[in-house]
């Protein structure tokens, strides 16, 4: 007797459930995203006990006559596509028809809903998968679905439930991806393909209580600034400022979004929302642009915050490749790569992140006699430099830096020449003035200095480093760094592996302006040594250039690796805190920051520069 049989139904659906269904947050999904395909504008979730007991999702959408009810729970059923062809042009956010049956199969199930033209609703109840007939019922236009008792037959699964507040942040989490994506972005039209897409307000009313407590109200009409400082109160302190806008619109690919700026960002990357045409996607390729876009403004570790709305044809991408819909395959997803980073990379760019001090509510005339203005935040400033350099050896002898036109100092004749070729715009820094002085240097380490509206605390060693990564930049992208040969060659011993390394990365040796010649056995001389670097130990950079060589992870990559071998270099040739700098240097350094593209941000992401404004002052002596 052959021992193959055909599954029941109910166990294809339970099957199904499995994909599907993975907790209650994954039913809170489907039943919000089944209410806004029948053109809800409002929606009511309930849940009990993190939605173990209970989840409700009740809409004011279209709604569903007797036989549709009916129909609706069996497998395989949906209004939304007939044909293979609409496979490729799905606008609703449903289409597999296959999570009332899902849903229906693992737990008790009562919908009742009802329609414009109907006279009553009607009522169906479910019990895993055993279907009950469709009644006459009393209810609202729309549709009211509870699921109860999730997986009460599959002890198995049920098992796998977390506590009730693990659960209620899930559902939490899908509620807040669902009210974000509907803050709808409008694309140009046809006739207008210049015209920027514009976020529009909230279509939604959306409200989530649990165990009878209101969690979220979100009227219709909120801007998605509102929606998002209600649904991320920990964000800002309720400031939109902390949010820069950006757009892009090119062959049919629409961006609209809001970026964190680096004082909000966060240690991980759950604060980037991405929406696509409404819907809410994970997608790698688009991490890996925002990334690329906030490098250099942000510490390592550290994410940008980014609500990020994507409208593009739906034949562009296919969603039909993950059972909840959550990744997409672009069919041309360099394209949107390269157009999210750039568009996300030159706004940020183009707009001045200076720290803006925030200084501590004076709450009596105690707090002005306590610790200096922004104590806290200085300590946190001078600790992150501790640590900075604790991590960055410094050398032990300090060196003085030949800052008087110094080849290094990158306002020589060579810099102007490799400069002059493609100066990116200039970005939104305000200027500060050099003349008359009104700036001087405080433990020998930061650069305090006037401004129109009040005054700034540079770190001159951040800021340095900035400058100097800048200009290593620009030189290395017009060819190669310019060398100096010593006069003593240095020379080093080094293992068969290392050497190895030196052999294959010639390239990059010569790029840098290094030149290596072999010293005997297992042994290399430095014979010249790149002169915008002078001031840095080529011994001690060669060796750090080699460890560098030596990580695995940036071995394939050698735009990542330049760009550390760079940092690194930067970071060298920089001067450094505790040394004592002349009035020229300072007026140098404040000059050469204006026409320093991120001027605000060392490489490593730490800010160069800490604003503080007079009305700052004024608040705090209690003079407003
Ligand atoms: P899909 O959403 O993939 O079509 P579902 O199993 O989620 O599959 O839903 C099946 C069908 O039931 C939908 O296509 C829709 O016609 C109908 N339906 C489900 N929920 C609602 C609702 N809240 N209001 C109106 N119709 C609904
Ligand atoms: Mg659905």
């Amino acid at each position: 007797m052959g021992r193959i049989v055909v599954l029941d139904q109910n166990m294809v659906n339970m099957i199904a459930a499995g994909e599907v269904i993975e907790r209650p947050a994954s039913v809170v999904k489907e039943l919000m995203e089944n209410s806004i395909d029948a053109g809800a504008t409002k929606i009511a979730v309930a849940v009990e006990d993190g939605g173990r007991k209970l989840i409700s999702v009740a809409d004011n959408g279209s709604g569903m006559d007797a036989e549709d009810v009916d129909m609706a729970f069996e497998p395989h059923t949906t209004s939304k596509i007939r044909t293979s062809a609409d496979l490729h042009n799905i606008s609703t956010l449903g289409f597999r028809g296959e999570a009332l049956a899902s849903i229906a199969s693992v737990a008790q199930v009562r919908a009742v809903s009802r329609t414009q033209d109907s006279a009553g609703a009607n009522c169906i109840e479910i019990d895993c998968g055993d279907k009950a007939a469709v009644g006459p019922a009393s209810g609202d236009y729309g549709t009211t679905i509870q699921v109860r008792d999730i997986f009460y037959k599959l002890p198995g699964r049920r098992k796998f439930l977390r506590t009730a507040n693990t659960e209620m942040g899930h559902i939490a989490e899908q509620f807040t991806r669902i009210s974000l994506s509907c803050c709808s972005v409008q694309p140009p039209t046809l006739q207008n393909e210049k015209q920027n897409p514009d976020i529009t307000t909230a279509s939604l009313d959306l409200t989530l209580v649990h165990n009878g407590k209101e969690l979220y109200r979100l009227p219709v009409g909120q801007t998605l600034a509102e929606r998002i400082n209600a649904l991320f109160p920990m964000l800002s302190d309720g400031a939109s400022n902390d949010f820069i806008e950006a757009r892009s619109s090119e062959r049919g690919l629409h961006i609209y979004a809001l970026l964190g700026k680096p004082a909000i960002s966060r240690t991980s990357n759950k604060f980037q929302y991405i929406f696509l045409n409404g819907r809410f996607i994970r997608d790698k390729f688009i991490s890996h642009a925002i990334r690329e876009a906030y490098r250099g403004l942000l510490e390592p570790n550290r994410f940008g915050v980014v609500f990020l709305f994507i409208t593009m044809p739906f034949e562009d991408y296919d969603v039909n490749v993950h059972p909840t819909k959550s990744e997409v395959r672009f069919y041309n997803a360099n394209l949107v790569h390269s157009q999210i980073l750039g568009a996300i990379r030159e706004k940020l760019l183009g707009t001045n992140l200076e720290t803006h001090a925030r200084l501590p509510v004076a709450a009596g005339s105690l707090a002005v006699e306590g610790p200096p203005l922004a104590g806290h935040r200085t300590q946190e400033i001078s600790d992150a430099m501790a640590d900075f350099f604790k991590k960055h050896r410094q050398s032990h002898t300090q060196r003085q830096f030949g800052f008087r036109g110094g080849p290094h100092w990158g306002t020589d004749r060579h810099a102007a020449s490799s400069t002059m070729v493609c100066e990116p715009p200039a970005p939104a820094i305000p200027a500060i003035p050099t003349t008359p002085k009104t700036f001087i240097q405080i433990h020998d380490s930061f650069i305090v200095a006037q401004t129109d509206d009040g005054f700034v605390i540079i770190d001159q060693h951040a800021l340095h480093e900035r400058i100097m990564y800048e200009e290593l930049q620009k030189r290395i992208r017009n060819g190669k760094l310019e060398s100096q040969r010593l006069l003593i060659p240095q020379s080093f011993d080094l293992t068969e592996a290392q050497a190895g390394l030196i052999e294959e990365n010639a390239d990059l040796t010569e790029k840098l302006g290094i030149e290596l010649v072999p010293f005997g056995p297992r042994a290399m001389a430095i014979q010249a040594f790149p002169s915008l670097l002078a001031k840095a130990e080529p011994l001690d950079f060669v060796r750090d250039l080699i460890d560098l060589l030596d990580r695995k992870d940036t071995g394939p990559d050698p735009e990542t690796l330049l760009d550390d071998v760079l940092n690194m270099a930067a970071c060298k040739a920089a001067i450094k805190a505790g040394q004592k700098l002349t009035d020229s240097e300072m007026e140098q350094l404040l000059t050469r920051r204006q026409s320093t593209d991120s001027a605000s941000r060392c490489p490593h992401g730490r800010p160069t520069t800490i604003r503080f404004t007079l009305k700052d002052l004024e608040k705090q002596f209690k003079r407003t």
